[in-house]
């Protein structure tokens, strides 16, 4: 029997969080200015501003917001180890696909 009100301890850990939200920054950045600028050219002039001026920013965003808000523990239902970002104060655990709820520095089953 599971004791349903499991959990573990969380840390933040703003390293890891920096350098992955540098990378998805990179990424989605690269990815927004290449829409903007296709937009751009066939017609669509402040979409496609827009667009690339996200596509600019997003790499100096995406890191601050990960080191801010990167989580490092242990899965509540399967002990593997977690570092991710939550949504919404959740996270899929990527082994065992549960859902680990973050609350109060820990992580909990639910
Ligand atoms: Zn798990």
């Amino acid at each position: 029997m599971r004791d349903n009100l499991y959990s573990t301890a969380a840390k933040k850990s703003p390293v890891t969080g920096f350098g992955r939200g540098l990378l998805k920054g990179l990424l989605f950045g690269m990815l927004f200015l290449t829409a903007g600028f296709f937009l751009y050219i066939i017609g669509f002039n402040y979409v496609g501003w827009f667009c690339m001026i996200f596509g600019i920013i997003l790499p100096f965003i995406a890191p601050l917001a990960g080191a801010a808000n990167n989580i490092h523990g242990e899965c509540p239902y399967c002990s593997n180890d977690i570092n991710a970002i939550p949504k919404n104060n959740a996270i899929i655990c990527r082994t065992c696909k549960n859902t680990i709820i973050v609350k109060d520095g820990r992580l909990w089953s639910i």
